[in-house]
């Protein structure tokens, strides 16, 4: 690994272009200089570093997957409360909230217009026990750059004195950016952090990078000490969820299949149905225009997890495994007589379910997707013309009676036995003096 007894390598860029690579509207680099200002009225030292850096220079290389999120962090060698203070006197600004980790999330109102940043206090960190979270010391840009994550990530671009305008690059991140590894800071890096593992298997794949030797051997010192173990339900599952909302839908299915093949899932306790795997990213990519991000999470953990354990292990609660594991039991008696049932049977059963339920019970029962799918995208969406209140007028009583009506309209809908209002009503009619 490097050693990093010297000051960092130190390149000049075209720091007009980097900035236009941040900022691509006029009152974000108006901001930008605002902030520049003030750290240099204050003498403080104000970077961008990590992804921002990292896609820039992949950018230039032309190797930068569209994808690529454009959040930024900006960085403080300096007192950020004060700074932070200082600023609020000539911008409109809500601080949205403030971590134990010396950052701040703030909302500035540039006429008008949100913009969301994370300021970072740049910090030391020192983690006293495996896989849990460091006390953070406010400290300088290079022990700011030691805690990371990867070399890639451990490049800064000064934006005041006295590094403006120019790459520092402590850790040999650019380097390894022309190689195209993903390589951590030093082999206790995922002792300290596990999530680094997920955060790594997310670069390799969304970059189409390769892993360094040291990223076995960080991963062989992990193993040995359990740390994925320790690694809480909270973090474990935050993670996981970072694959489905942070990376496109593409790639998905090579992250769980590294994770997997890199034998994560199990040594973190997570016991996971691989051969799912596919399915299950099938299914989501289905669903994504009309699910909503939580009902979407719930099918993507219900789908990978072997069994219900799993959820235990991803932090679902006591009630809610309990009420998965009822349903599971109902529907695989369901499933076995399936084929005998009537369409009305089936939809009373399906309408019974949570949608997001039975979108997973699609993965994990695959002979029933086309069934389930049909019902979740047609079947369910299907509605007579005729409503509750149409029905009183024409002489319907009790809650129940309209409620009876109206789910066989439906199934005469489906069946394509009523097409129009006219026909729901002279089907009622026939109806009606049947049951006289
Ligand atoms: P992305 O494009 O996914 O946002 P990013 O590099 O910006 O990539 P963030 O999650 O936004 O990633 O984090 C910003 C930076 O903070 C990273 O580049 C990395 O330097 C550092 N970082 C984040 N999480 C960790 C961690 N668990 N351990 C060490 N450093 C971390
Ligand atoms: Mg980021």
């Amino acid at each position: 690994m490097t050693n990093i007894t010297q000051g960092p390598k130190v390149y000049p860029v075209d720091f007009e272009d980097f900035l236009d690579f941040v900022a691509k509207e006029r009152e974000t680099k108006e901001f930008l200089d605002r902030l520049r200002e003030l750290a240099k009225k204050r003498g403080e030292f104000l970077y961008f570093a990590g992804g921002v850096v990292r896609d820039y220079l992949l950018s230039k290389k032309g190797k930068l997957n569209p994808q690529s999120s454009k959040d930024f962090d900006i960085v403080l060698e300096g007192n950020l409360e004060e700074f932070l203070q200082e600023l609020n006197e000539d911008l409109n600004k809500e601080i949205l909230f403030k971590s134990q980790f010396l950052t701040y999330k703030v909302r500035f109102f540039l006429d008008g217009e949100p913009l969301e940043v994370d300021f970072i206090t740049a910090r030391r960190e020192v983690y006293e026990e495996i896989a849990q979270l460091p006390k953070v010391f406010p400290s300088n840009f290079m022990d700011d750059l030691l805690r990371r994550d990867f070399t890639i990530n451990a490049l800064a671009i000064g934006l005041s004195l006295p590094y403006e305008g120019l790459l520092l690059d402590p850790l040999d991140g650019l380097k390894d950016l022309e190689a195209s590894l993903v390589r951590p800071l030093h082999l206790n890096s995922f002792v300290e952090d596990p999530t680094r593992i997920f955060r790594g298997i997310r670069y390799k794949v969304r970059l189409g990078f390769d892993f360094s030797e040291e990223f076995y051997q960080a991963l062989e010192a992990c193993y040995q000490k359990e740390a994925l173990k320790k690694l809480s339900s909270a973090r474990l599952a935050n993670e996981l969820r970072l694959y489905l909302f942070k990376e496109g839908e593409e790639i998905l299915l090579e992250l769980l299949e590294t994770t997997y093949q890199l034998g994560i899932f199990e040594k973190a306790g997570l016991e996971v149905a691989r051969e799912n795997f596919p399915l299950l990213c099938e299914v989501l990519k289905e669903v994504k225009e009309e699910f909503s991000p939580k009902e979407r999470e719930k099918v993507y953990f219900l789908g990978m997890v072997e069994s219900l354990s799993g959820l235990e292990r991803l932090g679902f609660s006591e009630v809610e495994i309990t009420r998965i594991e009822n349903l599971l039991n109902n529907f695989r008696g369901f499933y076995h007589k399936i084929n005998q049932l009537s369409l009305k049977e089936k939809l009373e059963w399906f309408d019974k379910v949570r949608r997001e339920y039975l979108c997973a019970f699609a993965v994990i029962f695959p002979e029933l997707k086309e069934e389930i799918f049909r019902y979740l995208k047609v079947y369910s969406k299907v509605r007579p013309e005729l409503n509750g209140e149409d029905l009183k007028k024409l002489g319907f009583r009790s809650g129940k009676e309209i409620g009876e009506i109206l789910k066989i309209l439906r199934l005469k809908r489906l069946e394509g036995k009523v097409k129009t209002k006219e026909d729901e009503i002279k089907f009622l009619k026939k109806f009606l003096v049947k049951n006289e």
